[in-house]
């Protein structure tokens, strides 16, 4: 038989805008994504904002804003035309098709496919209780389902749908064959009147509407494709592919909660995380390259990403691993971007420099940093020497005045060198030409420290070089002052 053109591959990311965007969210978002890219397909974004009470336009601004931040464009939906949207597409909402759900909900309850149940919450409660004590699991008995129903003429409560008892199967990219019993469904409450449908029935509609080729999104909403199938069926609608993500958890396997991972992902940003970055750490949830390499941006991920490939089992979230990419992909930047990137924060934090001196910087602190908010805590001490205490110039169990003589051959050493070629390259040579195999510590540490006024910095003679000659000197002479001053009482403590 003739297989018939390939389905155009269509994804969709369905959003309920009723919290924060979260790594959950963001990842299904990323397979999606990747999916559409690889199968020349369309990425679709459509927000689920049927339920009026919980959904709120901050957090679908919050939606949209994380999306674009992370470089997770869509590809339809009317193009807004309002200022600073010219151009791009707006997301499609469920709350502005109500018109469309409402003849589908018509269409089933004419077909008897779906029909009005009048059962109060207290008298469902009470069936529930009943079944539970007789031993069975609880499900809607299909009371109001029977044309001759006593309740009937009532106020009607919900609309259910008729819900099959056959068994229910599908074959799930990353699962595999799955099947369900359609005997411990009950008839499903899919809207609660014709014009408020519920997630079920709404989510089946618009994945036809939408010609949705590939349903892909997390494992808790398993349970609810077989329902969907079911309801697929009786509205004659082909049953999209599905791909169930595995939940993401802690590194204990519980659920991820606060303690790990940021409630938001926008909060990352904050933190001074790159979005490329945290692309690459989320599309790890779950998924790993062939091979070692991890370090990946979005178009060699596009290029290796297999969705038959990933896990099943639950994808450990590991923060340190974030930070680890994270440090990656900063290095991978260039001085000129990484500029860009740091400069809203110096503006705000009033620093003011030349941009060929935070150039510099830049180029000797690149390897050192995590995320970008430790820019300017590891660099403050180019512009002004902080205070620090005369004990940390102590490299190992050196004596105060073995320090002191570490530091005035490195005075002597530098003040050698014209201040013309105060290179990193002329310094190295000049403190190379003092140190033997045993000594380099006890020449180096302290005068880091010395230059920099801290534990963790660069090679002192990168420092130098940033911080030019007269400043070095001048630094190495405070160094020296401070052991001075501090003799007596480094004794008391020494001994
Ligand atoms: N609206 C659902 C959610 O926010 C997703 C629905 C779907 O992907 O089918 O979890
Ligand atoms: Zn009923």
């Amino acid at each position: 038989m003739n297989p018939g053109p390939k389905k155009p591959v269509r994804v969709r990311l369905a959003p309920s805008p009723t919290g924060s965007l979260h790594i959950g969210t963001a990842r299904t978002a990323l397979f999606n994504w990747l999916f559409a890219r690889q199968n020349n397909g369309k990425f679709i974004l459509r927000l689920e904002d049927t339920d009026k009470e919980r959904s709120e336009k901050k957090f679908e601004k919050e939606i949209l804003e994380g999306l674009k931040w992370l470089g997770l464009d869509w590809d339809e939906g009317p193009i807004l035309n309002q200022e600073g949207y010219l151009g791009e597409f707006s997301p499609y909402r469920q709350s502005e098709r109500i018109e469309v759900y409402k003849k589908y909900l018509q269409k089933l309850l004419d077909e008897k496919k779906a029909y009005y149940c009048y059962c109060t919450k207290d008298e469902l409660e009470a069936e529930r209780q009943d079944m539970i004590v007789e031993g069975l699991s609880p499900k809607y008995n299909g009371h109001c389902r029977h044309p001759d129903n006593p309740k009937a003429g009532r106020e009607p409560q919900v609309i259910r749908f008729v819900t099959s008892e056959t068994k229910i199967e599908f074959t799930d990219l990353v699962r595999g064959k799955v099947v369900f019993d359609g005997s411990l469904l009950g008839d499903q409450v899919i809207a609660k009147n014709l014009i408020t449908p519920l997630y079920n029935f709404a989510v089946v509609i618009d994945d036809e509407e939408m010609r949705v080729s590939h349903v892909i999104r997390g494992e808790d909403h398993l349970s609810n494709t077989p329902k969907q199938i079911l309801m697929q069926k009786a509205l004659d609608f082909e049953t999209p592919v599905y791909a169930h993500l595995p939940l993401i958890l802690a590194a204990d396997r519980s659920k991820l909660s606060k303690r790990y991972a940021e409630t938001s992902l926008l909060d990352y940003r904050e933190k001074g995380y790159l979005p490329g970055a945290l692309l690459n750490f989320i599309a790890l949830l779950g998924w790993h390259p062939k091979g070692d390499e991890e370090v990946m941006n979005p178009s060699q991920m596009t290029e290796k990403f297999d969705v038959k490939k990933v896990q099943k089992s639950g994808a450990v979230f590991n923060p340190e691993k974030l930070t680890w990419l994270n440090s990656q992909h900063i290095k991978n930047l260039s001085s000129q971007e990484l500029f860009k990137l740091l400069s809203p924060e110096l503006k705000e934090k009033n620093i003011i420099a030349e941009k060929e001196f935070v150039l510099k910087l830049i180029e000797v602190e690149k390897s050192r940093l995590k995320t970008l908010k430790d820019f300017i805590p590891q660099t403050d001490f180019f512009f002004e020497l902080p205070n620090y205490e005369a004990k940390l110039l102590r490299w190992k169990d050196e004596t105060l005045p073995e320090i002191e003589t570490s530091l005035l051959k490195s005075l002597r050493a530098v003040e050698k060198i014209n201040a013309k070629e105060f290179t990193a390259k002329s310094i190295k040579e000049a403190l190379e030409s003092i140190v033997d195999s045993t000594s380099r510590g006890q020449i180096y540490w302290p005068l880091r420290v010395a230059l920099s006024g801290k534990k963790a910095s660069p090679d002192p003679a990168e420092i130098g070089s940033i911080i030019g000659k007269e400043e070095t000197e001048k630094r190495i002479k405070i160094a020296l002052e401070k052991v001075t001053n501090t003799r007596e009482n480094y004794y008391d403590q020494s001994s």
